[in-house]
This record gives C-alpha cells, structure tokens and sequence, in this order.
C-alpha cells in the first residue's frame, strides 16, 4: 500500500472504552516526535462513564472529529461505521491509519482505509482466540488481513500473523501500550480512596462482565450469575457493571444481586485502584487479563479460551467455566501468582508507546 499524501500523516480511529488506553501512549509519543495526527472518534462508546471519562484521565486529547455512531446490532452498528468512516478517511487523508484493538471501530476503519486505497496499521495485531463465534475474532482476522503494519504485544502474536500470511516485515514487536499507560498511571492509582468510598471490606475481588458470549446466553447468564451468588458467600465481589451487561442481565431478569455490590463503570483510575487491592479478579474482559498479569493480582476468566494465551503462561491468569468458578478463584486465591517466577511478558515495560512512534515515523519518512 503507498502512503497518501496532502493529509495528516496518521489519523488514530478510536472508538470504544478498550481503545483509549491503548491509543493514549502512541498519541502522546507521536506527539512528542513531531507527527502531524488527527484522532477520530467513532462514537461506538459515547457517554461520560464509557468515553469521555478516559479523555480526561487520560490526557487524550480532544477528538479532531466525533462520529457519533452509537450502539446497535453488530450489523447496524458495522454499517454506520463504514458509512461514517468513508466519508471522513477520504476527507483526512492520512498518510497512515492507526487502528487499535479488536472492537467494531477497528474492523471498519481498516476496512475503509483499504477499499480507499489507505494504508493502516494495527496496534495489538496478531492476537487470535480461535473462536470465531466472538465478534471480536472476527474484528481481528479481518483488520490483520488488511493492515499494512501490524504491532503486535506478544511473540505468540507473530507465530499467528505468520500462519495467516502476514509479510514479516509487516510485523512488529513493540510490546503493550495498554500497559504503557498502567505503569505511567500507577502512582495515581495505587491508594485511591474508591474502596473506602465503597465501602468494600480489605478482601474482596472485582468482577467485570460484557462478553456477548456470556451475558447473551440466557443459560450461560444465569450460570454466571448463579456462580456469582456461590462466590459471594466467601468473598466480596464488587462488580463496575458494563451498560451491556447490565441491560441484558436484567432483560433476563437477573437482577438479585443482594450479596453483591454493582456499581456503574467506573473511571480508569478508580477501575485500576481496585484491581490493584483486589485479593482476585474475576472478567471476561481483554484487557483485565493483561492488567492483572502486570498487577500480580490472581485473575479468574469467566470464557472457554483467551486470545491473552501470555497472561496464562507469564501471568496469574487462569481460565473457567461457570459451575467451576468457585472452585477456580479459591486455586487462584491459594496459589502463589505465576508471576514471581516468570515476571511480567516481554516488552511490557511502558515502552509501547515510544517504539511505536519510531515506527511510524520511519514509515512515514519512506
Ligand atoms: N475499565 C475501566 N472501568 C471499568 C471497567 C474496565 O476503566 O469499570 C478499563 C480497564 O482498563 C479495562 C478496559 O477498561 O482493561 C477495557 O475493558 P473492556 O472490558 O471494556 O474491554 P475489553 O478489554 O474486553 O475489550
């Protein structure tokens, strides 16, 4: 793909809560090279708890344009992001297109850029859970297969890039921004009066929720919950609960939670500060796998697979179904984490950010 020219020389698309603290330390280090950048926000995730939020702790800074596409089925929501997303590529005319993660956003600035004869890159390339009945894989093969660079968190990444007919020049091991912005974070998080303003007692584990997969089903739904429940009579749980978890959660009429404490989404640093309290962590989220992993904090993943295998093998995380989560957070509670002996994944040492933007910036200069 040859690069455009008259544009910015990259436009970031960003979109969705798991984006921002990945895209942070790549705008901050573009910034600091002297890269002319524009930051596109899709509007898949748009109110305060979910969005703005981030742009604030973050340092992010104000979105050159918002799209405002808002939530609907992943085929509703997919067409007004290549709709939305067409118009504005061809108006930016980037030099380069940097796409993050795995959400819709992703896919369909990839998608875009390429039909607009646009390169792009894709940051947190290569992963793969194998699982194709998650929309994110989805997201992932396709945005792998029409990146022009892929930057990728873990060497696993690479061996899958390969597999699918990735150019090896293609593929770079930059290590995680996600981490990036933990580690620049941590001194802002660690101590954060959340807990107290919670009321939370010194044990307890966070519990996030979203996944299609296990808050669509209402069988899987009510296993989770119904687990949940089993948990709470030995440990606290606290659960930030995702809107999408919450509304189906409630569709299917779980909404006993009496021993549980939900809140509403909560912001970065108040998010971080009680994972990082916390005795466990028990998600189905992405990113609350490789936080734990670097937090040393015994983390339970509520899914058949991970697309994170690295948090498995160098980190505290370990993989259940629901009638086994009891079972799971009392073996990760007891055991010592995995960490100690391994430390935390290569190249996830903050970073990120700064390899990135050599990268770039020598594509840019071709
Ligand atoms: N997060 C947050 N507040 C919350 C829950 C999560 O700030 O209440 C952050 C946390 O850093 C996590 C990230 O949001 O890693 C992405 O979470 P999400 O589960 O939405 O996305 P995924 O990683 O599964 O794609």
């Amino acid at each position: 793909m040859k690069p455009a020219r008259g544009g910015p020389d990259v436009a970031h698309v960003v979109g969705a809560r798991p984006n921002f603290m990945k895209a942070a330390p790549v705008v901050a280090a573009l910034g600091t090279a002297g890269i002319e950048q524009v930051l596109i926000h899709t509007g898949q995730h748009y109110d305060e708890a979910l969005s703005r939020v981030f742009f604030d702790e973050l340092a992010l800074p104000e979105p050159d344009r918002y799209l405002g596409v808002g939530s609907g089925t992943q085929a509703v929501q997919t067409a007004a992001l290549l709709t939305a997303l067409e118009g504005v590529l061809a108006d930016t005319a980037p030099t380069l297109t940097l796409v993050y993660g795995d959400v819709n956003s992703t896919m369909a600035a990839a998608l875009v850029a390429s039909k607009a004869g646009l390169a792009s890159g894709h940051v947190e390339a290569g992963l793969r859970s194998f699982d194709r009945s998650m929309p994110e894989e989805i997201n992932r093969v396709v945005t792998d297969a029409l990146a022009d660079i892929h930057f990728v968190t873990t060497t696993d990444a690479i061996a899958n890039l390969a597999k699918e007919g990735a150019s090896a020049d293609s593929i770079h091991f930059v290590g995680n921004p996600m981490i990036d912005t933990l580690l620049l974070m941590r001194d802002r998080f660690v101590g954060r009066p959340i807990g107290r303003e919670l009321g939370l007692p010194e044990r307890y584990a966070v519990v996030t929720l979203h996944r299609p997969g296990n808050v669509d089903d209402p069988q899987r739904a009510t296993e989770i919950v119904n687990s949940l429940v089993r948990v709470a009579n030995d440990l606290h749980l606290v659960i930030p609960l995702h809107p999408r978890g919450r509304a189906k959660l409630t569709a299917l009429g779980l909404t006993d939670w009496s021993s549980i404490d939900v809140t509403e989404p909560l912001g970065y640093l108040d998010f971080m500060s009680l994972v990082a309290d916390a005795t466990a962590v028990i998600t189905d989220s992405g990113g609350v796998q490789e936080e734990t992993t670097v937090l040393g904090i015994p983390c339970i993943t509520v899914r058949p697979n991970t697309e994170r295998a690295v948090t498995i093998t160098h980190g505290t995380n370990r993989l259940t179904e629901p009638e086994d989560l009891d079972k799971a957070v009392a073996a990760a509670i007891s055991e010592p984490p995995s960490q100690t002996t391994h430390g935390p994944p290569p190249l996830w040492d903050g970073g990120a950010g700064p390899r990135i933007g050599r990268i770039v910036q020598r594509w840019i200069d071709r």
